[in-house]
Order: structure tokens, then sequence, then C-alpha cells
């Protein structure tokens, strides 16, 4: 008999005087207890499963309301109404061999069924980007996968149709097809509908490009990459033609954006270490530094980060203020939005939405957050394999929907509950402003 195996004869002896002394409730706790010594972990991920079914996403990455304030950006004439927008952003969508063959049709190629169980999320914005990794550099430079990268044009359609209003294209398979291949992209991603940021036509095209308005809102979204997969950068004075992480750059460019009356400054940032769950110290150099702005005047940090590249998702955090409350925030990387890449975590990604409002009095502010997991599952069916983003809080909880088997749907449970605690693991409490993940997810996750 192993020692569990005592132990468990053992307790349960106990058990049986227990009873008679003191009744039926210690007698379940230890039940309970012998299920779990005996590893009847179905019983415990089920349970599992089950308690699902009382929470949302949203309450469980409950910020308590977090808004960034920005204090007032507009001259007090040009304030007296208040006005919204709405912006999603998601991670990377690289397109590797096996993706490309399953979006495969008689007439060439349909990327639009991967992200129809998203759609209508995505539409419900007024931005919506997405990093597009790879190049589209026409058939006749023959498509490809890892390691450098071309898909087909029907990639822009399919994101356009998707809900997609622009895409970055800084990244390091900006070049996967040299600078042609670039200059490609940009025009294959202009003539199916989409913005494009980080890399530009000319200079007076980046000028153009720096500030976009929506409902009023003048927005700058400026993106940049770490690095080109040991490509040259573009030489000095053609800085405009691609942006690579340059701290006086990323500075006159947000300046820039400023004088050209933008009310928010929001950054894309290509960066860190691939499959690393957690930041690296490069990149919370590099967040710190542009979070506190550059030495010149005029050179305020930016609002938002939104960092990509790392293929998994990197947690949230947030920072203060003059005035004690949350003035800038950052995800470190919002992980893979489509992908068929095989390694852990790399099929989760999020969604992120979130309300940037200039409020009738002139001040400025970022929020509610709302970051929505996504699970980009791999499937087969007659047609051959197939890939699809679905929210993962609807994979998880109604996976029979999506056809996902029992394993893989106690798997997505589990995950579900994780993904909340590891996008708060780096939040700091600010001025009464704390988390209450932490509390509500611990203790499930010990005890499963
Ligand atoms: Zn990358």
């Amino acid at each position: 008999m192993t020692m569990t195996g005592k132990k468990i004869v053992i307790s349960f002896l106990r058990a049986r005087i227990l009873f008679r002394l003191r009744g039926l409730a210690i007698v379940s706790a230890i039940v309970a207890a012998l299920l779990g010594g005996f590893g009847f972990t179905s019983y415990a991920e089920g349970s599992l499963t089950q308690k699902l079914e009382s929470f949302s996403f949203d309450k469980l990455f409950d910020l308590k309301g977090l808004k960034l304030e920005l204090g007032f950006s507009r001259p007090a004439a040009l304030r007296g109404k208040r006005c919204s927008l709405k912006l999603i952003a998601v991670g990377d969508v690289l397109i590797h061999d096996s993706l490309r063959r399953s979006a495969a049709t008689d007439a060439g190629y349909d990327f639009q069924p991967p992200f129809e169980h998203v759609a209508g999320l995505l539409k419900q914005a007024d931005l919506v980007i997405a990093n597009l990794e790879n190049p589209l550099a026409g058939a006749d430079r023959k498509f490809s996968g890892y390691p450098n990268f071309n898909a087909p044009d029907e990639l822009a359609s399919g994101l356009r149709k998707a809900g997609f209003t622009a895409v970055t294209v800084a990244n390091n398979h900006s070049l996967d097809r040299g600078w042609s291949g670039l200059e490609r992209t940009l025009k294959t991603v202009d003539a199916a509908g989409l913005k494009y940021i980080g890399a530009y036509a000319s200079p007076d095209d980046k000028l153009s490009r720096l500030v976009s308005v929506h409902n009023g809102i003048k927005v700058a979204l400026l993106a940049y990459t770490y690095g080109l997969n040991g490509r040259a950068p573009p030489k000095a004075g053609e800085e405009w033609r691609l942006g690579v992480i340059d701290l006086d750059l990323i500075f006159r460019d947000m300046a820039q954006a400023r004088d050209q009356g933008a009310d928010f400054v929001i950054l894309s940032l290509h960066f860190g270490n691939e499959y690393q769950r957690k930041p690296s110290s490069e990149q919370k150099e590099l967040v710190s530094k542009l979070l506190a702005g550059g030495r010149a005047p005029g050179q305020a940090g930016p609002d938002l980060i939104l960092g990509h590249h790392p293929h998994v998702v990197q947690p949230l955090i947030y920072l203060a203020g003059k005035g004690g409350r949350p003035s800038q925030a950052v995800i470190y990387s919002l992980g893979n939005f489509i992908t068929s890449q095989p390694f852990p975590y790399t099929d989760l990604g999020l969604i992120l939405d979130v309300q940037l409002s200039i409020e009738a009095d002139g001040r400025r502010t970022i929020g509610p957050f709302r970051l929505i997991p996504t699970y980009c599952q791999k499937g087969a069916d007659k047609k051959g394999r197939f890939f699809r983003v679905i929210p993962l809080e609807l994979a998880a909880k109604r996976p029979q929907d999506y056809g996902i088997g029992n394993e893989s749907a106690k798997k997505l449970a589990k995950q579900f509950f994780e993904m909340a605690r590891h996008l708060t693991s780096m939040l700091e409490p600010i001025d009464g402003l704390e988390p209450t993940t932490a509390q509500a997810i611990d203790p499930l996750l010990k005890t499963h």
C-alpha cells in the first residue's frame, strides 16, 4: 500500500470516529479530501468548468473602472461638446504556410472565415488595428511562411471585411521581401481600404498619416519595431520609410503629432522576447523612458502603449500622473491574434477595447478598459484544416458550439481564470485603485 493509501485509510478511520463525535459537516470535508487524494482530477476540473458559468471575464478582470485622466488638450474655444471614440487593438497576424493553405479556395484565397466569430465585436469600434506581420509582396514573389514571409493580398481584404480599419506594418518581418515588398504591401493594404501605420511611401505620406480624426477626436497612432531580422534599417534622413525604435525619433514624431493637434498619442511597439510571458528588462527600460517623456519642451510621453511580437500575452500596467490618478497605460504584449504556432500560450491573444473621450470641459480620458482574451482554434473538417479566432470566454463556456472536445474545454476553462490573473500580475495598486482579480482567482487556481 502506498503512503497515500495508508493516509487515506487512517483518514477514513478518523472520519468514522469524527462522524460519531462531530457530525456530518466534518465527514463531508474529509470525503472531499479523500476524493482529491484518490486523484479525482476530473472531479476538480469539472468543478472549475462549472464555476466558469458564474464568472464573466469582465467581472474577473475588474479594475474598478480604470480610467486614465489626461488633463486638457484643447483651447477653451474648442470645448463644449463631449466626444468619444472606441478603439480596438489586437496583436500579431502572422500567416505561416499551414494557415495560408487553409485559406485557399478554387479562386484564390479567403481569409474572412477565421475571423467570423469576432467580426461582430470588431465592427463595433471606430478604429480597429492589428499588427500585420507579413509583407503582401505578390504571388510572383512566391508565398511563404517562416522565416521569410509573404502572404496573399486577400489577407488585407479579409481583415477589412472582418472589421479592421488599420494595420501596423513596422515589425521584424517588414523587409522579408525587401523594400519593394514593403512598398507593395502599403499599396495593397490601401487598396483594401485599410490605413497603414509605421511605414510610409514618402515624407509627406508620413506627415499626412500621423494623425487621424474619428468622431471629432484627433488620434496619433505611431508604430516602431525593435529590428528587421538583420536587414539594414532606413538610411539617415530616410527614417520616414519605416519606424525603427529610437527614442529621439519617437519623441520627435510624438511632438510632431501633438503639433498637428493630436488629442491622444498611442504607440504601437513591436518588441520583447518571443514566447516570454513577462516583459524583458529591455522592454521595461524602454517603456519607462518613453512614458517619462523627452527632455526637450513638448516631448511628453505617450498616453497608451500597445506591444506585440512575443506571440504570447504579457501583462498590463498603468502609471499614476501628477494627481495620483492613472494617466498612462501599457499592455506589454497583445499576443497572437491569428496563428498556427504550436508553442504554449501562442494560441491565446487579446482584444483591447477602450474608449477615448474628450469631456465637454476639455478633459481627456481613456477608459474604461476592456480586455477580451481570444483563442485561436486549430481544427479540421471535411474541407481540411481550419483556423478561427474565438473569444476565450465563449470557447470555454460553450465548447460544443465550436466543436471543441472535452480535454481542450477543460484546458480553456483553466486558461480563462489564469489569463485574468496573468494580465493583472504586474499591476501596483495606486490611490485605492486595486484590481480584485488576485483575490478572486488565486484560491480557484490553487484548489483546482
Ligand atoms: Zn515579430
